[in-house]
Order: structure tokens, then sequence, then C-alpha cells
């Protein structure tokens, strides 16, 4: 539960509780209208033109005030404005296109609404369930995830039966379209959430497909927390004078993740990983592996030491995925061995730490990986293992958040083991090493 949840519960407790204690001549409806609704008008989310229901729905889930690119993207979404957005994971994004989405529903249209194309079907599953939680107002509502390794079939039958938002992967959507399983005659909306992620794995002439195909008159929202030439490219084309929102997050997030580097030799890997962990354990952590293989390795090893450890690997089907995932929430495991593909968009908030066990292959599956943590307002810590090989040979091993301006290592340490950006905070993770 989070603190806001907390405090939100508390004060309904009160409210109930001074409800009860009311003389019996007042407790009329009217004394209990006044006080239950007293809470609205203070919700930071009222201004935007939202439904009572959805007010309701975002202070039930501890939502108080709107996060700045929900902020910035409400009021341009609600006209039914393009929109260009560059922000991270973490940063409230994908409420800042589902809220106004939802709102923007007609009521009666039996095709599709609102489809929204993301890279992974981590990040697609997870965005179908944030629809799912913010339209609990409207349980008439239908969102269906589509992605690849999951029942064709029932994915036909729940479109024959009517969806009104179509959360999915490129691939998938395309071949619903190209069999004419989902209609998109009806669409108003598009959304291409992690749209650099979609390029950097190679989606984007399906990206491109089915934006041809959709209706002339639509609203598509671009988000991407990069902007390579090629997605300004596509934001061109497709986009009509879209609204563009930057959220500058870069300093925050460097505050909410404190990020360092350990030099550590390649024989001494798994024993430095063991050290990190009983210094930082508690909550979750995520560790993250280069190959399945070495997934396997680095469980085991964890296990052996008496760990409770899950595998989150291209070899895990879909559905022991979910579960996986859901036992991290949950806190039945706390550590995940994960690959990147595998891991990207997950979204847990009782990650504290990510361990970079291997190098990520570039800065952008870097930024990707300690996004896992400082979920939700939270802080987090990320460490990176570097071989001495690889900092010998490169001098700086990688700069992992060339845009943030301050990377977590630091050449002028002449290999001192640990590398942090905050000297003088040393916790319980640079003790493990001192
Ligand atoms: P995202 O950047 O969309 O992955 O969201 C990051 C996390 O922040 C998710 O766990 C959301 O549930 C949460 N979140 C989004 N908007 C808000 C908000 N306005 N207040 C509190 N939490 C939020």
């Amino acid at each position: 539960m989070t603190e806001q949840q907390q405090q939100r519960d508390d004060s309904a407790c009160a409210v109930d509780l001074s409800a009860s204690e009311l003389p019996e001549s007042n407790t009329n409806a009217e004394v209990f209208t006044t006080t239950i609704t007293s809470a609205e008008p203070e919700s930071g989310f009222a201004g935007f033109g939202f439904s009572e229901a959805l007010l309701r729905t975002l202070a039930d889930k501890g939502y108080s005030e709107p996060s700045p690119i929900q902020k910035a993207a409400f009021p341009e979404l609600m006209l039914g404005r393009d929109l260009v957005g560059q922000a991270q994971t973490g940063t409230g994004k994908t409420a800042a296109f589902a809220l106004p989405l939802l709102e923007r529903l007609e009521s009666g249209q039996k095709t599709p609404q609102a489809l929204v194309l993301a890279p992974t079907r981590e990040l697609a599953m997870q965005v179908a369930e944030s629809f799912k939680a913010y339209s609990a107002g409207h349980p008439h509502l239908k969102v269906l995830a589509v992605y690849g390794g999951t029942d064709f079939r029932s994915q036909i039958s729940a479109l024959r039966r009517g969806v009104d938002v179509v959360v999915g992967t490129p691939g998938r959507v395309m071949d619903h379209m190209r069999q004419g399983t989902l209609d998109t005659s009806g669409l108003r909306s598009l959304v291409l959430d992690e749209a650099d992620e979609m390029l950097r794995m190679g989606f984007i002439d399906d990206v491109e497909w089915i934006l041809d195909q959709l209706p002339e008159q639509r609203q598509v929202v671009l988000f991407s927390a990069t902007m390579p030439p090629e997605i300004r490219r596509l934001s061109k084309r497709y986009l009509k004078d879209p609204a563009e929102v930057t959220i500058r997050t870069k300093d925050q997030e460097g505050k909410r993740i404190r990020q360092r580097s350990i030099t550590v030799p390649m024989p001494h890997k798994l024993e430095a990983l063991q050290r990190v962990l009983d210094a930082c354990g508690g909550e979750g952590v995520i560790i993250f592996a280069r190959t399945k293989a070495i997934t396997l390795t680095v469980a085991e090893t964890l296990e052996a030491g008496g760990h409770q450890v899950a595998v989150l690997n291209g070899d895990v089907p879909q559905n022991q995925r979910e579960r996986t995932v859901e036992r991290l929430r949950s806190g039945s495991v706390d550590i995940l061995v994960a690959t990147d593909v595998a891991a990207r968009g997950l979204d847990v908030e009782r990650i504290g730490l990510v361990i970079n066990y291997d190098m990520p292959f570039d800065s952008e599956a870097y930024v990707h990986r300690i996004g896992r943590t400082g979920r939700a307002g939270r802080t987090g810590e990320a460490v990176l293992f570097v071989t001495p090989r690889v900092r010998d040979s490169t001098g700086t091993p990688f700069h992992p958040q060339p845009r943030a301006g301050h990377g977590p290592t630091d050449r002028s340490d002449g290999g001192a083991r640990q590398h942090g950006h905050q000297p003088g905070t040393a916790g319980p993770l640079a003790q493990a090493f001192e």
C-alpha cells in the first residue's frame, strides 16, 4: 500500500467514525453526502473535465496529484489533439494518455475506439491492466491486450464480442488487422507507447503499416523516452500539429535512483552479487544478465545460498511470466533474474535495487533497466558490475545515463572498486565493499 493510499484509508476511516458518532438526528443523507464527498474538490485531478466516476477511481487508487506529464498532457488530449510526449517510464505517462482516452470513449460503438501499440508483451499487459484499473467506474468498458505467445482464438472471440480499447504489440495487432479480426474503421485514437523501443526492436515498419490503415480522422499520441531522428520523422509524417510535451526528469531520476558501478573481476561476480544482496536484503531486487544461460546460473547459485529466486527470460512461457511478476509483486519472491527483453516495461513498485550483473548493450538499455526501480515516487539503487578488462580497455567502461550528465562511473578513481555519484551517502551497499 502506498503512503497516499494509507493516508486516504486513514481519512476514509475517520469519516466513518465521525459519522457513526453523530447524534441520531444528524445521521441524515445530507450529513453523509457532505462529509463523504468533501475530499473531492481537493483532488488535483479536478478541473480537467474528468467524470465523477474517474475522479473517484483515482482517489481510490491513492492518486492525489497529477504528475507533470499528466498536467501537461491532459488538457491537450481531452481536446482531442495529437501529442508528442518525451518522457521516461516511471513519470506516470500511462495515465497521461489512458485517462483522457477513456474519458473520450463514446458509448454504443461496437468496434474498438482506441488502440495502443507497445513494444513488448509485458508493457502491453501492464498498459491494459492500467486501462482496466482506471475504468473501474465504467465496468461495461472492455479492454483487451493482444500479443504473441497467447491464444489467438480467444483474442478473436473477445474482439468479436466487442472491445473498446485494444493494447497490443505491433506484430500481433497487424496479424489481427490483416485477417480482418480487428476492425479499425471506428478507431478514434492511436497511442504509440515507448516509440523509441519499438524502433530499437525493429517494429517501425509494422507501426507505419498500421498507421497507414487507420481512418484519416484520428488522434495520434506518441510517447518516447528519447527522440531519435527516425521517431521525429514518424511524428512529422503521421501527427497533425501535435502538442509537444517534454518532461525533464533527468535530475529527478538521478536523485531518485542512486547509481554506482563496481569493478569486479569475472570469476568473482557471483560472490560480489551475494555480498550486494546480503547488504541490501528486504525489498525486491532485479538482476539483469545478458543471456538466458547466465540467468539460470545466477538463479541456481542464489538459490543454493538460501535466496528465493525467480527467472524471467525468453524461454519462460507467457502464462508463467505473468505468474512470476505477480509473485514478485506480492513478495513471495524477492529476487528476479532476468534478461532485458523479458523485463522491459515491468512495473513492480517494491523493486528497491537493480543489479546490472552483466553490462547492458547500450545506454538506452541501461536507462530501461534502472527504470525498474524508483517507481511511483520511491527511491531506488542501481548497481553496475564492470569487469576490469572492460574498464581498462575503454577507460570509461560505460556511461549509463549520458543524457543525465552524471553517469555512475568515475575515471579519475584509478580502479577503486566502487564508484558512486553521491559520495558521502554510503548506505548498506557501500558498506558491503568496505
Ligand atoms: P508509468 O510512468 O506510467 O509507468 O507510471 C509509473 C507508476 O506511477 C505506476 O505505478 C502508476 O500507477 C503510478 N502513477 C501514475 N500516475 C500517478 C499519480 N498521479 N499519482 C500517484 N501514482 C501515479
